[in-house]
C-alpha cells in the first residue's frame, strides 16, 4: 500500500529534502508552500521523476481554515495522510529582544507554534484509529534553539520551538493509544535559505567553527532521521526529540 506524506514548507530547505528522500523511499508526497509555488512545483517534479505521485498545495499553516483545506486537498488528490512533517517555519529578523520588531515576533510564533499545533490537530483528527483513521506518524521541526535560547539572535524563535517540544511530548501521550506516533527533530545549524531571510547572509560560514563537528549540516542530513522516525523501523519511538546538531 502506498503511503501518503504531507510536508509543510516542502518547497525549500529541509522540507524539500524530506520530499525528495520520501519519494525515493516509496511515499507519495503533498508539497505544501506559503508563497513560492514555482519552488514547490520543482520539488513535486523531482518526486514524480522518482516514480511517485506528487501534488503542490498552497496554505499558510498559521490559518486553521487553510490547514483544513490543505488536508482536504491532499486527501482528495492522493488519499488519506499517513505521515505529516511540519517543516514550515521562519525566524524573524535577528535582533536582541529589546530591539525586536513586534510584528516579527507575532508572525514567528504564529507560524512556528500555532501552525504546528493546527497541523497536528488536523492530523490527529484524521489519523486517529478511534476516529475512523488508520493511524500515522508525525515529525515536527523543533530546533537546537529550543534549549540554547538563541540570545542576541532570536529569543522568540527559540521560545516558539520550545513550545514545539512541549506539544510533541503532550500529543505523543494523548494519541499513543490511537495509532499515531509523534516525534520531533531538533536541527542545529543547517545550510538553508532561512539564515538569509533572518537578515544574516554569511551566518552559516561564520558560525560553523563553533559547532563541535566544525561544520553546518545539510538539509539531507536532517531529512534522513526524519524519514527514519516516519518509518516502521521507529515503531516504538514516540515523544522523542532527536537532536541533529553536529554536537551543538
Ligand atoms: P527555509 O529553507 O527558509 O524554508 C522554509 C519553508 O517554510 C519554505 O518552504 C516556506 O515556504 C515554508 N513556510 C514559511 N512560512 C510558511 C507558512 N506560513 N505556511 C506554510 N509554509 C511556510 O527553512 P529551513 O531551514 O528548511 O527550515 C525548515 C524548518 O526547520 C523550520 O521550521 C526551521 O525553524 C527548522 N530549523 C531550521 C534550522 C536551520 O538551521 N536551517 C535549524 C533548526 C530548525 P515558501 O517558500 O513558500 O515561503
Amino acid at each position: 500500500m502506498t503511503r501518503v506524506l504531507l510536508v509543510t514548507g516542502g518547497s525549500r530547505g529541509i522540507g524539500a529534502a524530506v520530499c525528495r528522500l520520501a519519494a525515493a523511499q516509496g511515499w507519495d508526497v503533498a508539497v505544501n508552500y506559503a508563497r513560492d509555488g514555482a519552488a514547490a512545483e520543482r520539488v513535486a517534479e523531482a518526486v514524480r521523476a522518482a516514480g511517485r505521485r506528487a501534488v503542490t498545495v498552497q496554505a499558510d499553516v498559521a490559518d486553521p481554515a487553510a490547514v483544513a483545506h490543505l488536508f482536504d486537498r491532499t486527501t482528495a488528490l492522493l488519499g488519506p495522510v499517513d505521515g505529516l512533517v511540519n517543516s514550515g517555519g521562519i525566524t524573524g529578523r535577528s535582533a536582541k529582544l529589546a530591539d525586536a520588531d513586534v510584528a516579527d515576533i507575532e508572525r514567528t510564533v504564529r507560524i512556528n507554534t500555532l501552525g504546528t499545533l493546527f497541523c497536528c490537530r488536523e492530523a490527529a483528527r484524521r489519523m486517529s484509529t478511534e476516529r475512523g483513521g488508520r493511524g500515522g506518524a508525525i515529525v515536527n521541526l523543533s530546533s537546537g534553539a529550543a534549549t540554547l535560547g538563541s540570545p542576541n539572535d532570536f529569543i522568540w524563535y527559540a521560545a516558539s520551538k520550545g513550545a514545539v517540544d512541549t506539544l510533541t511530548i503532550g500529543l505523543s501521550k494523548e494519541v499513543g493509544g490511537e495509532g499515531i506516533r509523534v516525534n520531533a527533530v531538533a536541527p542545529g545549524l543547517i545550510d538553508t535559505e532561512i539564515h538569509d531571510a533572518a537578515g544574516m547572509p554569511g551566518r552559516v560560514e561564520s558560525l560553523a567553527p563553533q559547532i563541535p563537528m566544525g561544520r553546518a549540516g545539510s538539509a539531507e542530513e536532517v531529512a534522513h532521521p526524519i524519514l527514519w522516525l516516519l518509518s516502521d523501523e521507529a515503531s516504538y519511538v514516540t515523544g522523542a526529540i532527536m537532536r541533529v546538531g553536529g554536537g551543538r
